[in-house]
Formats: C-alpha cells, structure tokens, sequence
C-alpha cells in the first residue's frame, strides 16, 4: 500500500511508514494511492466478523504484509463478539460497536493501531505518550495493554474526567503509566507537544503518538460496517442508510471508504449536533468552510468545530466521486437529541446522546422501504448521568465499568510542568 500526504503530495510512503509517522510533513494527512473495489461481495458479507476482516483489511494493505500476519493481527485486535446489529423497531437498527474493552467504538481503531505498531517495531522499544480528556485515553490504555516492548504514558487532567472514566484506564497497571496532571486538558496537550518538539529526548526514547488521525485506525474501521450489511438480508442491503455520528469524522470516512471498496449502502448520513461546520459546508454546495466557536453539548466527543479528518472525505470525493445522494448531512440541536433518546426509550431501546443524534438523523431522512441503520458509538452506561436526566430512570452499569469501578488507582500525580513528566517518560522508557 502507498499513501501520499495531502498537504504535500510528493511525499509518498509505505503502510509501515505512514502507521510509525502518523501525520505527514505540514500536519498534512496520508490517504492511499488507490482505493480499488474488492471481488466477490457476497461471498465476503458471508464470512464471519474476524476472517472477513482480515480479507478487507489485506487488501488495503496490499503485499507489503503477508495475509498471515494480518490475520494474527486482526485477530488479536477483534478479540471481543462482533459488534450487533440490533432491531430497534421495523425500519431502524443501531449497529453497537460499545462490546469492546473499553465500550466505545474507538476500540476497533486502537487496537488495530497497537497490533501495527507492535508488529512494526521489530526488536526497537516504542514508548507512547498521548493526552486525553477521557475516551480516547481508555481505547488507547487497553488496546497497548500488556503488549511486549511498548510503554504508554497518559496525561489527563487531574480532576478534570469523570471517575468512571478514570478507572477504566488507570487501573491497568504493566506497561500502562497514566499521570494526573494538575492542570487542564490544554495543559496536558501542551506538555504531550513538548516532549514531541524535545529533539534530545527523541534520541534517546524512541517515541510515537498514537495519534487519532493515524491510517490504521481508519482501515481497521470499514470492517465493521461489512459485518453491518452482512446482518441484513440481500434485498435489504441495497435499502441502506447509514446514519454517522460525527465529530472528527474518522468513522464515517471509514464508512466512506467501506462504500468504495464496493460494500452495499444506499447513502450515508454524516449526523453532527450543533456544532454543524459540515453541514453547512456540504449542504451549501461546498462553497464556504465556516467554522464556529465550539459549543459544549451532551454528546461531548462530537463536539468539533474543525473535523481533522474532513481533507479524506474532500479528497475522496475529488478522486472517486461523492455525490449530495450519496452522502447528506444533518445536524441536530440539543433538545432534538434528547427527545431523540427519549423516543427510543420508549420502543424498548436504552441510548445515548451521541447514537440520538444518529437516530433523529434518520428519523428526518429515511423514505419508504428504506431500512436505517444508526451507529451506536458508546455504551449508554458511560454517559449514565446524561442518559438518567434524559430518562428520568437508572441505568445498569456493565459488567467491564461494575468491575473497574472498585479497582485501585495506580496514576501518578505532576505538577504542570515538562521537566517532572520528562522524568517519567526517561523511567519508563
Ligand atoms: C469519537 C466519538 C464520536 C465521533 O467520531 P469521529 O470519528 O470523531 O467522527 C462519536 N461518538 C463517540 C461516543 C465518540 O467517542
């Protein structure tokens, strides 16, 4: 597989490359050379979650990795059940992508991007620091956990994530040092920048970012959107609506991506909540990117004013086409969201804010005789508070959250300040 930078075309690299670099020269982003349709589709939706995953998969790939060492790969990052498409009522369905580790979406791309990166250090020893505000951070902890030669340090701020969210990833332990920094989530991603921009440290400690803009995370993403079509029937397929809930907009170029590859789907709904910078992009004819100020809302992860990953889905429209019928967008406010949640509630479905505004997107879009599917991004248990107000009822923690949720904290405590995390990152390097 060959990838060009976005930013900088001449620059061309490999998978490996492009996987141990992560972002191109002047932050632009690697995006693949070709993207060729693969044979023999109905044979591919019949294959279990795990092999049919590793066909994908090779083929993206391409010869640089034998089909092999992809499948023990694949294997070791989809270790969890394939993900369910459940019936939510007669034309709606909401693919759960929450059964991993870490019950959020952001598993599939994480463990993948672990499995290459260990795959491509060869003997060398990786240390890992990367910043989070929550999520991200916890996808990022499991998906490295216990994987030989690499080190992860994880800066969040001290106080400043929920307490679920810090047990789930501060009680691994191993190879997984996570510190609470006194100071905010800027400060920690100030500091994380630091250490990249520290040319001494980077020759002794040979260090990546896994960063979220990474190749690997997008690939490992299209598969589940196969293992989606292939739960439906054959006359079904061709009736697809995929609602996205988008934030950065990896998912639904992953999604994007699946369709060019010759997956079955109708169209694709890239759904936003207020913050609807591509909305009004793609619905105005692609004339004027607007930007706002970022509002808070409850389906914080997709609070994004500026997607990193929008520059694939420019260009894959550039290169393959991508037409207003293919994909449409919408954004739903705050309150739609939350009747949204609410009306699910209501036909015997629990969710949450981030899958809501999925949801309402396909309540707004689907014509007869098309079947929706929504994607649900995250366990509604890890948004529990905003689920209840929503709800007005308690919601069950999971065994993965009940079980983490009476483990030790193992975090260390720095200062906002390089020169204690600099320490860290030389002790465990
Ligand atoms: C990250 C995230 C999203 C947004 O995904 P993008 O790939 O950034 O568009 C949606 N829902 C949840 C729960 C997330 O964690």
């Amino acid at each position: 597989m060959k990838l060009y930078n976005l930013k900088k075309p001449e620059q061309t690299v490999s998978f490996q490359e492009a996987v141990k670099i992560g972002l191109g020269d002047n932050r632009g982003l690697f995006f693949p050379e070709s993207i060729q349709p693969m044979d023999n589709i109905d044979e591919l939706l019949n294959l279990g979650f795990v092999e049919r995953s590793t066909k994908i998969l090779s083929h993206l790939i391409g010869d640089e990795l034998p089909a092999s060492t992809v499948a023990e790969m694949v294997s070791a990052a989809f270790n969890f059940d394939a993900p369910p498409l459940a019936t939510v009522s007669d034309n709606a369905r909401c693919l759960e992508l929450f059964h991993g580790p870490t019950l959020a979406f952001k598993d599939f791309g994480a463990r993948f991007m672990a499995q290459c990166l260990a795959q491509f250090g060869g003997d060398d020893k990786l240390t890992i620091v990367t910043a989070t505000s929550g999520d991200t951070g916890a996808a990022v902890a499991h998906a490295f956990h216990g994987l030989d030669k690499i080190d992860v340090v994880i800066l969040y701020p001290d106080g400043g994530i929920s307490d679920l969210q810090e047990k789930l990833f501060c009680t691994l332990g191993g190879n997984i040092h996570t510190l609470a920094v006194k100071g905010t989530f800027d400060n920690c991603q100030a500091l994380v920048k630091t250490v990249f921009e520290d040319a001494p440290l980077k020759e002794q400690v040979n260090l990546n970012s896994a960063n979220s803009i990474n190749i690997s995370r997008l690939l490992a993403q299209t598969c589940y959107y196969f293992e989606a079509i292939s739960q439906l029937t054959p006359e079904q397929r061709e009736q697809a609506v995929i609602s996205v809930p988008s934030g950065n907009f990896g998912n639904l170029t992953a999604g994007i991506i699946a369709m060019k590859l010759g997956m079955p789907v109708k169209r694709f709904i890239a759904a936003t909540n207020v913050n609807d910078t591509v909305p009004r992009y793609w619905n105005g004819g692609c004339d004027k990117w607007e930007p706002k100020a970022t509002i808070p809302t409850k389906s914080n992860a997709m609070d994004v004013s500026e997607p990193n990953n929008w520059p694939r889905i420019e260009e894959i429209k550039n290169q393959y086409g991508l037409s207003n019928e293919q994909l449409v967008a919408l954004s739903v406010d705050e309150a739609t969201t939350a009747d949204a949640v609410k009306a699910l509630n209501e036909i015997g479905y629990v969710s949450e804010p981030h899958a809501g505004v999925a949801y309402q997107a396909i309540r707004e879009n689907l014509q007869d005789g098309e079947i929706g599917i929504f994607l649900g991004t995250a366990h509604p248990a890890k948004f529990k508070a905003d689920v209840e107000a929503i709800l007005q009822k308690e919601i069950d923690l999971p065994t993965e959250l009940a079980e983490a949720s009476v483990k030790p904290l193992l975090s260390d405590y720095i200062a906002n300040n390089y020169e204690e995390l600099k320490a860290k990152i030389l002790s465990v390097g």
